[in-house]
């Protein structure tokens, strides 16, 4: 099968150029953290990134933010350009990404009060004394002398940078990093001649322009803003796009890439990373705007764009003239070579679920992705694909994404796989999930998986409960365990009280509307399934009560997504009860004790209560054969192994499919991962 290319999507494809240098292709991957650093300096995971991304036929890769100055690296994982050590480290990347055909821009940037210093001992810098939020250290107030440090700083990265080999600079001015911090009066108290009027707030962004310039004149050099902020008082399009056209007249900028949002503990920040509860493409009008306002200036548009096609009908539409795809290309590196060669079905699509990605980031892990597992440790599983092809027959028990992940791994690996489904269909629990609305782009993980799992040829049997005996009778050497986990259904304490329902009949009571009281959620889980259904419920009409034991509000979910989740529960009147436990049930009634205080409080007209409480292993299979003194080799994977997300289930089932019958063992992956 071949895909056809339209012409939209063919001028997408055409080769363009970028302030003199030639690009391949229209499209490009945005700057984004991947923790992957060491000392602040680019590691060997860097390379095998991008240069696997560069290998999947991108025009463009900007590197994510290089730190320019030690008071803004916070970590030591992230990346930074403070001394000689870095020219080569970064010289790696940018031969890895050349010799594949793609061009390199480095984004350089301080972060400014937003550098957490913790880590690294330093104290964060900003125009004024305003701690970006709640929690955080207040910063130093720049002084003279601090602003001529961060100027030549951005210019001794530049030039170490260009002697790296990279072909040009974005300079970062959005995000609310520290030169937005100076451009905007809701950050910029100052009353010298960096604050106040607006010639004097963007004085510290001249002069970096100007800095990097003189550093690096043969280079290109773009812009990257924020063009909302979403702050009280702060910086609006009108106004982002009045800065860019003043500095577009003093300096040769060769581009600007228009985002949007701020580091700050509201919904602004969520924007930045904007989540499957977003529509597609929301905020493609801010580029829209640029290209109008600032004729002649090429304008890079980001942010949920999840297709080519999407990335196409901007062009077409002349709202931008490059198209940025960042999470898309975590998921699938070769989305631009597939495309190109007439395999777009094969694309993996990015869920914008932001749970290997971002969420990794704040916990200040390395990234990864609920699709593509190989993120990160893109060289361990070359090493490990390129093994000579295994043999024999592999039984995989359930057909979740654990146990479809698992028999694609097996297949590539060069087993005969059959995959065994009790159910009528494949998907497991993400087929549920994926029904709450708001959650519907989980349905893409099972589709696509299903897609390949039936493309590869692997044998499928839906309806089929695998048994121990059948397994023994089947003689198979290798078993994957990918038998999921059992939803939690307490018994609460109490006579009367009202209908508990589990997450999966909690889903299909979604479909008869408001249950016409109101619905108690308690959330022991602390992630998607508990706070997706509160906000369903809610949606429906119904008073919903979120109930948790933890103290803070869905600590499973990253800060990202839940800046927008809790706008969203604040437009639906969804009341959360944190710290609160379940003591009492009654006709329409449920107790909760504070534990602190002591104290108890009813909640009344409770119609339904919901119990996202922790699952249990579906382990019944497995332990069954694991009693048996001789049998298979059992591999388990997904919740069957321990009840967690599909992140999780996706990496064990390909970890499983891909060394189960390895002379190698999966050691390599793991440390990588775990570094
Ligand atoms: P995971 O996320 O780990 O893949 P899920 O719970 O989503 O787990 O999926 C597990 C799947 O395994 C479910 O669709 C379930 O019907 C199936 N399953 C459980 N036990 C058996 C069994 N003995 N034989 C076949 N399929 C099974």
């Amino acid at each position: 099968m071949t895909d056809a290319i339209g012409p939209a999507l063919a001028a997408a494809l055409s080769p363009t150029e970028l302030g003199g240098v030639p690009v391949r292709n229209r499209i490009f991957v945005p700057g984004h953290t991947t923790n992957f650093a060491q000392d602040n300096l680019p590691t060997p995971r860097h390379v095998a990134y991008h240069r696997e991304r560069a290998r999947g036929g991108v025009g463009l890769i900007i590197t994510e933010a290089v730190r320019v100055h030690p008071t803004s690296a916070g970590r030591h994982i992230s990346l930074g350009c403070f001394d000689e050590r870095s020219v080569p480290a970064f010289a790696a990347i940018a031969d890895a990404v050349h010799a594949e055909g793609a061009a390199l821009f480095a984004q350089i940037m301080h972060a400014g009060r937003q550098a957490n210093g913790d880590a690294t001992r330093t104290v964060a810098w900003s125009a004024s004394p305003l701690p970006w939020n709640t929690g955080a250290h207040t910063p130093h107030a720049m002084g003279r002398k601090d602003l001529d440090t961060v100027v030549t700083a951005f210019g001794a990265a530049a030039a170490r940078l260009r002697r790296a080999g990279v072909d040009g600079f974005e300079v970062h001015a959005g995000h609310g990093h520290l030169l937005q911090q100076f451009l905007s009066p809701a950050t910029n108290q100052r009353s010298d001649s960096y604050g106040g009027p607006l010639a004097n707030r963007m004085r510290l962004t001249h002069r970096v322009l100007e800095a990097v310039r003189t550093a690096a004149p043969d280079l290109p050099v773009g812009l990257r803003v924020s063009a909302d902020e979403w702050l009280d008082g702060g910086l609006d399009p009108a106004q982002v796009v009045e800065i860019v056209g003043i500095l577009r007249e003093a300096h040769p900028l060769a581009y600007v890439h228009v985002s949007h949002s701020a580091y700050h503990g509201s919904w602004s920040l969520s924007t930045q990373m904007a989540d499957m509860s977003f529509p597609h493409a929301p905020f493609r009008h801010h580029a829209a705007l640029f290209r109008k306002a600032l004729p002649g200036l090429p304008v890079l548009a980001v942010c949920r764009l999840d297709s080519l096609a999407e990335a196409a009908e901007l062009i077409a539409d002349g709202e931008a003239d490059l198209v940025g795809l960042a999470r898309p290309h975590i998921a699938d590196p070769h989305l631009v070579r597939k495309t190109i060669e007439g395999r777009a079905h094969e694309i993996r699509t990015c869920l914008a679920c932001n749970q290997g990605c971002i969420s990794r980031v704040e916990q200040s892990l390395p990234i990864s992705c609920l699709i593509n597992p190989e993120v990160g440790a893109e060289r361990e599983w070359l090493e490990l694909a390129a093994r000579p092809p295994a043999r024999g027959g592999v039984l995989v028990v359930g057909g979740g994404p654990a146990g479809l992940e698992a028999a694609l791994s097996a297949h590539r690996a060069g087993h005969e796989v059959t995959i065994a489904e009790a159910g009528p269909d494949l998907g497991g629990q993400i087929r549920i999930a994926a029904r709450v609305p708001g959650r519907e782009r989980l349905g893409l993980l099972v589709a696509e998986l299903e897609r390949d799992v039936r493309a590869a040829g692997v044998t499928v049997h839906t309806d089929h409960r695998v048994t121990a005996s059948e397994v023994v009778a089947g003689d198979w050497a290798d078993v994957v365990l990918a038998t999921g986990s059992r939803p939690a259904r307490r018994t609460l304490p109490g006579t009367g009280g009202p209908r508990v329902a589990d997450l999966h009949e909690s889903v299909a009571l979604l479909d008869a509307g408001n249950p016409g009281g109101a619905v108690v959620v308690l959330d022991d889980d602390g992630g998607w399934a508990g706070a997706s259904l509160a906000e369903a419920f809610a949606a429906l009409g119904a008073e919903v009560h979120l109930v948790s034991p933890a103290a803070a509000l869905s600590p499973r979910i990253t800060t990202y997504s839940k800046l927008a989740l809790t706008r969203r529960f604040a437009d639906l009147h969804v009341r959360t009860h944190l710290m609160r436990k379940v003591v009492d049930t009654g006709p329409g009634r449920v107790t909760l004790l504070d534990p602190l205080g002591g104290t108890r409080s009813d909640l009344t007209g409770v119609a339904l209560v919901v119990d996202a409480g922790i699952g249990l292993a579906e382990d019944t299979l497995y332990r069954a054969l694991d009693d048996l003194p001789e049998g298979p080799r059992l591999h388990l994977a997904g919740d069957a192994h321990s009840p967690r997300s599909a992140l999780e289930a996706v990496y064990e089932g390909r970890l499983a499919g891909s060394v189960l019958t390895s002379e190698k063992d999966p050691e390599p992956i793991l440390l990588a991962l775990s570094r």
